[in-house]
């Protein structure tokens, strides 16, 4: 089988985790833990970075520490993966969704700023909407696929309507505008460590700021809200979210190679384009002139995805369908879903994501690549 987008272990992994089972330090305390944190920092160039369990917890954190309360609104984009939206209900707000840009697939600025303008209007420095009166206190951008929209746009705007942003970058590790990283735009950016992403720890995120007292808010959090070193005290409500060093240990040595994965998805991208480009009704996404794309997932856009993700999955060429927009599933059947011509939908039905790993082979390629044009 060739995976869509597996883990590729072959840096010191394996040392790293021995060093953790060796001395016993296989919690959620130990150098690897804050080892990673640095270097994750580091690599952005954020001043903090805070570890945690996942990407989904480092989102719900971060929510939470922008004072995202029960009945606020949280703007997104409609085409995500379902942890964005779940990690806004979490804090008991709901979503309003944002359709995509037809070529990027990433939110639809001007959609946003349009909406922003007609919809909502600035009560006591907050943004809140006209028809019901709800706060919108913070906007939660994906780096769909590890593309980014324009974030100067996306920040102007952010600024003009007193938004928080939450990035959620958790595919786009690596990806920058303007030479900026990802995940540092906004108060808080949040990357996962999933066994599919750039990077894995197995399973895992971190939070991103340049802001002293969130990042202290967000480990305190994490770790049981724990007020004093010896003494129980909890002074809030915690959580069990931080990372396990065994964890951290497998996603230090990941980050090492990061840069040669990088190379590599790029190298993956360019030996698709190359050799489909042109054929049939085969589009690729589109990326800004100031995006730095990691290119985490490749997918391509075709009228024929139905057959190409039968023909390739029956060759065991692991390839799947976007995700389902937001606005089909059933808990957010009801959401606000801001469109003209619900692009979400077609992006979905006609888009499907090929085999990428970093360590996929050449002749891998190929065989996606001749599998794919059988099919014309
Ligand atoms: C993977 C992913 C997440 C969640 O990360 P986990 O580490 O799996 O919890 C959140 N948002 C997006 C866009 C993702 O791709």
């Amino acid at each position: 089988m060739v995976l869509l987008s597996g883990p590729n272990i072959k840096g010191n992994e394996w040392k790293y985790v021995k060093d953790c089972l060796d001395t016993g330090w296989v919690s959620s305390v130990g150098s690897y833990v804050t080892d990673f944190e640095k270097q994750i920092s580091k690599y952005v160039g954020s001043k903090y970075a805070i570890a945690t369990s996942s990407g989904t917890t480092a989102l719900h954190l971060s929510l939470l520490l922008s004072e995202v309360k029960n009945n606020d609104l949280v703007l997104v984009t409609n085409v995500t993966f379902i942890a964005t939206l779940n990690a806004i209900k979490y804090v008991g707000a709901s979503p309003i969704l944002i359709d995509i840009d037809e070529n990027s697939w990433q939110i639809d600025l001007d959609l946003l700023a349009n909406f922003l303008d007609s919809k909502t209007e600035i009560r006591d420095d907050v943004c809140v909407l006209k028809s019901t009166g709800q706060r919108i206190k913070a906007i939660v951008p994906v780096h769909v696929l590890g593309n980014m929209c324009d974030m100067n746009k996306l920040v102007s705007i952010c600024k003009k309507y007193n938004i928080s942003i939450v990035e959620d970058a958790a595919e786009s590790l690596g990806s920058s505008f303007d030479g900026k990283h990802s995940g540092t735009f906004g108060e808080l950016g949040c990357f996962s460590f999933n066994g599919n992403k750039i990077i894995t720890s197995g399973g895992g995120g971190m939070i991103v700021t340049d802001n002293e007292e969130l990042a202290i808010r967000a480990k305190h959090l994490s770790t049981q809200a724990k007020a004093d070193n010896f003494e129980y005290f909890h002074d809030t409500i915690g959580y069990n979210y931080r990372l396990t060093n065994v964890a951290a240990a497998i996603g230090l040595a990941q980050l090492e190679q990061l840069d040669n994965f990088i190379q590599k998805k790029h190298f993956v991208k360019d030996f698709y384009i190359d050799s489909l480009n042109g054929f049939g009704d085969i589009k690729f996404q589109t990326v800004e002139k100031n995006v730095n794309s990691n290119w985490w997932l490749f997918t391509i856009k075709t009228k024929n995805q139905k057959n190409l993700l039968k023909s390739l999955n029956e060759n065991k060429l692991q390839s799947r369908p976007f995700w389902i927009p937001m606005n089909k599933l059933p808990m957010f059947k009801n959401e606000l879903y801001i469109s003209v011509e619900d692009i979400s939908d077609k992006v979905y039905n006609n888009s499907l994501s090929i085999p990428c790993s970093t360590n996929i082979s050449e002749k891998e390629l190929s065989m996606v690549v001749d599998c794919i044009k059988k099919q014309f």
